[in-house]
């Protein structure tokens, strides 16, 4: 008997990257258009050939992901020296020298906005006075990003040092799901998240693993035109098939395969010899099952189990991935012959959740364009030029991040995550597509752009899922619109007074 289909709600990532996804088919190639992203996107067109983005999804040595807040990011990759290496933090770097075209977004996007007063809640008065539009102008170093980064990079080392201990549990846990007589038989890590695409940048005791399963011959039902969740199916019933124990009524149960993940997890942790691991309890909805490694720190782990999807990407992502101008459409295509991923997070049906439910994932292309992030193929290599792309995601992440330790809990900021900040990141990279607009000496000046994007994103209560644009992650139904209300006050005091909470703390 086919599971009931109740109205759909979808919930922005906490964990993997999620997404989630409607029936198969979708357009591997052309899009007719891009989103009309939030605010504004960008048009199609450009046709830049940048390196494709290959994710690695060989068997390698496991490493890890960590994660932010709980949800979808973090982190650095275990000191594997790339191209990609942290920018040395220069001190006595030269102030921006904005271009003219950074110049006048920055002036655009600072039209308008508000000069807020202290906002409310607690919280230490103001550290600088708000500035005025011709001052920024004039020094806009007034806060010290670098500085700002530099210590973020310190905290990169403290997390390195627990990736090992993860990549220990990690590794453990792929060797027994693989040795075993397993319904998990195949499973390996899929090397994406924050982690990996080095830009986390704090909670050293937190990460996020995946563990990728492919399941061959998959259909796909969308949920309740979600766009978002959606049912599995097998396209022949898989007749001895290890998966068929989790099929209800022809679909396959995403809360019965993650009970069984979890009991099989569960037996593993106490065989593993010199670590004190021990299983957190299970929290409802959550695609997650959190290890608390004790000791000899505690280290938490959330290991996210992942169905690999190798057919073509499901309908409602046709209009997604806007990376025409800015990537271009060959890295585009290259980008949706990859596979995708589902993983076990359940749509809320009013106050329950609907246990068959599975959402999309597409964490590795969100790894794979940061990696390859500029127009220029050589964009912040060594030989090339260096860009403030993951700087100005660092920062934004890590201001959510602050905020969200100054205030807690306290009015649904807990509703916030990192993957909400990458999302808008993403979609001001659509908008500003030239590695120009990108110059490292801009930091300031790009930085502010991605901040006023993000407050603009808040305000309209609207951000597009980057994959999956009839999604919005800021919907009513996902946060309210106090909540809103609240970050969009907090970030423009810390945008007009220089960002004061980068010192908390
Ligand atoms: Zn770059």
């Amino acid at each position: 008997m086919a599971p009931p289909r109740g109205k759909a709600t979808r919930r922005a990532s906490e964990t993997a990257s999620g997404v989630s996804a409607p029936g198969v088919k979708g357009g591997a190639t052309a899009e007719p258009s891009e989103p009309a992203a939030v605010p504004k996107a960008a048009r199609p067109g450009a046709r830049r050939c940048g390196p494709a983005g290959a994710s690695g999804s060989g068997r390698k040595k496991p490493q890890v992901r960590a994660r932010a807040a709980r949800a979808e990011d973090q982190a650095e990759g275990p000191a594997a020296p790339t191209a990609d290496a942290e920018p040395p933090a220069v001190p006595g770097h030269p102030l921006p020298r904005a271009t003219a075209r950074s110049r006048a977004t920055a002036r655009s996007a600072r039209a308008g906005r508000p000069q807020s007063g202290p906002p409310e809640g607690p919280g230490p008065g103001p550290r600088a006075p708000a500035p005025h539009l011709g001052q920024r102008e004039e020094a806009p170093g007034a806060w010290k990003p670098r500085a700002v980064l530099e210590k973020l990079r310190l905290k990169r080392q403290e997390i390195s040092v627990a990736a090992a201990m993860v990549n220990t549990l990690v590794d453990h846990l792929l060797r027994r799901l693989n040795s075993r007589e397993s319904e998990f038989k195949g499973v390996d890590l899929l090397r994406s998240g924050s982690y990996y695409e080095r830009v986390k940048i704090s909670a050293p005791n937190e990460f996020d693993v995946m563990f990728k399963l492919e399941v061959p011959r998959i259909q796909l039902e969308e949920y309740c035109n979600s766009s978002a969740h959606c049912f599995v199916k097998f396209k022949r019933n898989p007749k001895g098939s290890p998966l068929d124990q989790f099929l209800e009524g022809g679909i396959l149960s995403a809360s019965k395969m993650l009970s069984r993940f979890r009991k099989i997890i569960n037996e593993e942790i106490k065989n593993i010899e010199d670590t004190d691991v021990i299983m957190q309890k299970k929290k409802r909805g959550s695609p997650a099952v959190t290890l608390l490694i004790r000791k000899p720190r505690e280290i938490s782990v959330d290991v996210i189990l992942a169905l690999e999807c190798r057919s073509s990407w499901p309908a409602s992502t046709q209009r997604g991935l806007p990376i025409n101008n800015w990537l271009g459409g060959k890295v585009k295509s290259s980008l949706k012959r990859q596979p995708f991923y589902l993983v076990p997070k359940l749509a809320k049906e009013g106050s329950r959740f609907q246990e068959e439910t599975w959402r999309l994932s597409f964490s590795h292309i969100e790894k794979a364009i940061l990696k390859n992030h500029g127009q220029s193929k050589t964009c912040c290599e060594i030989d090339g030029v260096k860009c403030c792309r993951k700087e100005c995601l660092k920062l934004m992440k890590y201001l959510l991040e602050q905020l969200k330790k100054k205030f807690g809990d306290q009015r649904g900021l807990d509703k916030f995550c990192s993957y909400h900040v990458k999302t808008a990141f993403f979609h001001v990279c659509t908008q500003n597509p030239h590695d120009s607009q990108w110059h490292y000496e801009d930091l300031e000046l790009c930085f502010d752009n991605c901040v006023t994007y993000f407050l603009q994103c808040l305000k309209t209560e609207r951000l597009e899922n980057y994959f999956i644009p009839d999604v919005n992650l800021f919907s009513r139904d996902e946060i309210n619109k106090l909540s809103k209300e609240f970050l969009s006050k907090q970030i423009e005091y810390q945008q007009n007074n220089g960002f004061p909470v980068f010192d908390e703390f």
